[in-house]
């Protein structure tokens, strides 16, 4: 099977001013399986952003290949581009990136305004992915009525509203409070768990960093070393996943709003 992800001897050097070049990442080479709850690791500068941009088709590499799903991604036609980061990936942010005018339930539907479901579909979307955050309640109230870790919430039900095989979460926890960290670190692994979503989220926090089942460790735009095993999570594993556990299949009866889809996505 393919890696859900690939990255094949990917450099991105930034060109500043004429003479200026900073080489943020180094001929990465990385595959990341479907249902992987990965984190990323390093100080800060040493290119994490860069590599969940570059892994989120946001920026594009100097060099090198990115493959999904075993398809080498072009980056001749934006549009297509645009739909596949549409269709495919998630993003949470450090700072949340909410719209402030918006309501909690208005910026999770947000995404799925630029989609064809109908406005039925999108509501029954909306109050489903609020509630597996725990938010239904509060899902009037705009950002500035909710906590750091409420925004987050938010920030997650919006990632994962469009159904993304893969969300991308850069220092998500950094504003937070450690108990509230380790609470939006947990809801990210139950969803992981739950619906198969493959999760590589950034931080340099240690506490944090212990939940995934894989490390990936960067120093200067290069990976120092990668702890773990490439293990994807079902509903049979239990939480006590152990880092050298050989890879597990998805489970063939798992009832979940994922199974759905093939059938509801228009492409
Ligand atoms: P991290 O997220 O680990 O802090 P970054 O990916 O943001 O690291 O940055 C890696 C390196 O690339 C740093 O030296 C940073 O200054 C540089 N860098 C990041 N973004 C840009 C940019 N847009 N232009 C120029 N240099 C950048
Ligand atoms: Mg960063």
């Amino acid at each position: 099977m393919n890696p859900l992800i690939e990255l094949k001897a990917i450099s991105k050097i930034y060109t500043m001013g004429r003479n200026i070049q900073i080489q943020a990442i180094k001929n990465i080479n990385l595959s990341v399986h479907a249902g992987e709850f990965v984190a990323i690791s390093g100080p800060s500068g040493s290119g994490k952003t860069t590599l969940l941009n570059l892994i989120g088709l946001i920026d594009v590499p100097t060099s090198g290949t990115i493959a999904l799903d075993g398809k080498i991604i072009s980056y001749n036609g934006l549009a297509q581009l645009h739909r596949l980061r549409l269709n495919t990936i998630g993003f949470i942010f450090q700072s949340f990136n909410l719209i402030p005018v918006l309501s909690a339930y208005e910026n999770v539907e947000y995404p799925l305004l630029l989609t064809d479901l109908s406005a039925s579909e999108r509501k029954k979307r909306v109050e489903q992915v609020l509630a597996e955050v725990g938010l239904s309640a509060l899902a009037d109230h705009k950002p500035r009525e909710l906590s750091g870790g409420q925004c987050q919430r938010v920030a997650i039900a919006r990632a994962l509203v469009n159904k993304p095989k893969i969300v991308l979460a850069d220092e998500p926890t950094a504003n937070l409070d450690s108990k509230t960290a380790q609470d939006i670190l947990q809801l990210m692994a139950k969803l992981n768990q739950d619906e198969q979503v493959t999760f590589i989220f950034s931080t340099h926090d240690p506490q944090v960093v212990k939940l995934a089942r894989r490390i990936i460790q960067l120093r200067d735009g290069s990976i120092e070393s990668i702890t773990g095993a490439a293990t994807s999570s079902s509903s049979e594993q239990t939480a006590e996943v152990t880092l050298t556990e050989p890879q597990q299949t998805a489970s063939k009866g798992r009832q979940s709003w994922r199974k759905n889809r093939s059938t509801t996505r228009k492409n």
